[in-house]
């Protein structure tokens, strides 16, 4: 053999391996990975199409998405074309699209099936192939918005205090309530309440809180499982309070007894420490009576969401027996050191003095979801009555009960005392809705709770579907 013949022999090998190797590489290449985050199962008139897309170092050659239905494809996303989308680099192989669609930009999409799907497009062997991935996901389109229909009639309402609708909503798997202006307050299946209802009767208790304006729009609202939204307005009388106006005044005696006590069981201060001179206990008291009270009513509206979905409670709640009521509902404090004004704030409960130690008592039934030391409401026991609804006792000498302890109206909670942001012994009981106190005075009357509640559910008997 010659000397050419080995050299071309080596190089048609040589060559055969080359391309035996870029089809090994080609067969293992593979195309984009594409998560198609959403939509999942339902759009609805306004939708979100979102989905990420990894290919090394980002190379597409291409990146389409649309929504299909009777054989038409309507792009939702175009590399080409990518103006109403938001596309943002996530790491150097990833990508995010992101796009709201709607009746506008989409007139074409009717109610029923279709098919979103997304096809992505990468370079391989240095652009000499390339390899592709398709995700398609079949989709429900709902257009129709929830329907809401009032069941209750005459709704009155006091600036501080609570009220209940009764209404229908469909579809029944719909989120619904009622809003005041910023404030949701959700509605609950009423169906065990009312004799042969329907399971898209709904109950809600809301209310038009002190610290909003008296003309707050009140009306209901739904949500479906698709996003359609739908909101009713319904017949309702407000009426204006009063609140009071109190003078306080801080004596030092009263900063040394209940700030370093606060100070040393409050884990919100565990940074603090009174040096002892006056100045320092009134700082830390302000600190207390503003910043502290802020964190323990955030506290309270993270824990209304855990509310029982049905009633737990039953007739009118029980006031502290014997007891002399010593501030009302949303008086407004302003506080005094030494004459001077040093704070004001708004006393969100009533004050109930009876004897010292005295038997506190559940106000009606429930389930215990507090019972612990608790920043200006000292040792604090909070009861759950369902549907939003709360109850709170503060300043409690000792506590006889645990959290998930079940209880009925009467049934012995602990004992009156001055802890926490107490001037002395007595009971601190608010009505807590969705986290808020309102005015306990209308949970405590059998008049009310007749009229405003038990009236309109016998009333609904028979609503829903
Ligand atoms: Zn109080």
């Amino acid at each position: 053999m010659s000397r050419t013949v080995v050299v071309l022999a080596v190089l048609v090998l040589a060559v055969a391996g080359a391309v035996a190797g870029l089809f090994v590489i080609l067969n293992r290449a593979e195309g984009p990975a594409i998560e198609l985050v959403r939509p999942t199962d339902l759009v609805g008139r306004s939708a979100v199409f979102e989905a990420t897309v990894e290919a090394p170092r980002s190379e597409l050659t291409a990146l389409e998405a649309v929504i299909e239905q009777d054989g038409a494809a309507y792009p939702l996303f175009s590399f080409g074309d990518p103006a109403a989308a938001d596309m943002r680099q996530e790491g150097p192989d990833r990508i995010r699209i992101n796009r709201t669609f709607d009746r506008e930009s989409h007139p074409e999409i009717r109610a029923g099936t279709a098919t979103v799907r997304v096809s992505a497009t990468r370079p391989v062997v240095f652009g000499l192939s390339e390899r592709s991935t398709t995700v398609a996901v079949d989709v429900e389109v709902r257009l129709q918005p929830p329907r809401l229909a009032v069941a209750s009639t005459f709704h009155y309402v006091n600036h501080g205090g609570s009220e209940a609708v009764v209404y229908t909503v469909s579809p029944s798997d719909s989120e619904s309530g009622v809003r005041v202006g910023d404030r949701l307050y959700p509605g609950y299946p009423a169906a065990g309440l009312v004799e042969a209802a329907g399971d898209n009767l709904r109950l809600a208790f809301f209310a038009l809180d002190y610290d909003q304006d008296l003309n707050t729009p009140i009306e209901l609202y739904a949500t479906d499982a698709a996003g359609n939204e739908a909101s009713a307005q319904f017949d309702h009388r407000r009426f204006p309070r009063n609140f009071r106006r109190a003078r306080i005044n801080v004596s030092d005696g009263f900063l040394r007894r209940v700030v370093p006590s606060i100070v040393s069981q409050a884990p919100e201060l565990a940074d603090e420490q009174p040096d002892g001179t006056d100045e320092d206990l009134l700082d830390l008291y302000l600190f207390i009576n503003g910043e502290l009270r802020r964190q323990n009513r955030a506290t309270l509206i993270e824990l209304a969401a855990g509310t029982a979905p049905q009633v737990l409670w039953d007739g009118a709640f029980r006031q502290l027996a014997n007891s002399q009521v010593e501030s009302g509902f949303a008086d407004h404090r302003t506080y005094l050191y030494e004459g001077d004004e040093v704070d004001q704030q708004v006393h969100l409960g009533f004050d109930l003095a009876s004897t010292a130690n005295a038997p506190i008592r559940a106000s009606n039934d429930g389930v215990v979801v507090r019972a612990d030391y608790f920043g200006i409401y000292g040792n604090c026991v909070i009861v759950d009555h369902g549907m939003g609804l709360q109850s709170l006792y503060a300043h409690l000498s000792s506590i006889a009960v645990s959290p998930g302890d079940g209880v009925e109206q009467g049934q012995q909670l602990g004992l009156s005392g001055q802890t926490g942001l107490a001037g002395g012994d007595h009971l601190h009981f608010a009505m807590l809705l969705n986290g808020r106190p309102v005015s306990p005075v209308e949970w405590w009357d059998p008049h009310w709770i007749e009229d405003r509640i038990l009236r309109k559910l016998r009333a609904a008997s028979g609503a829903g579907d």
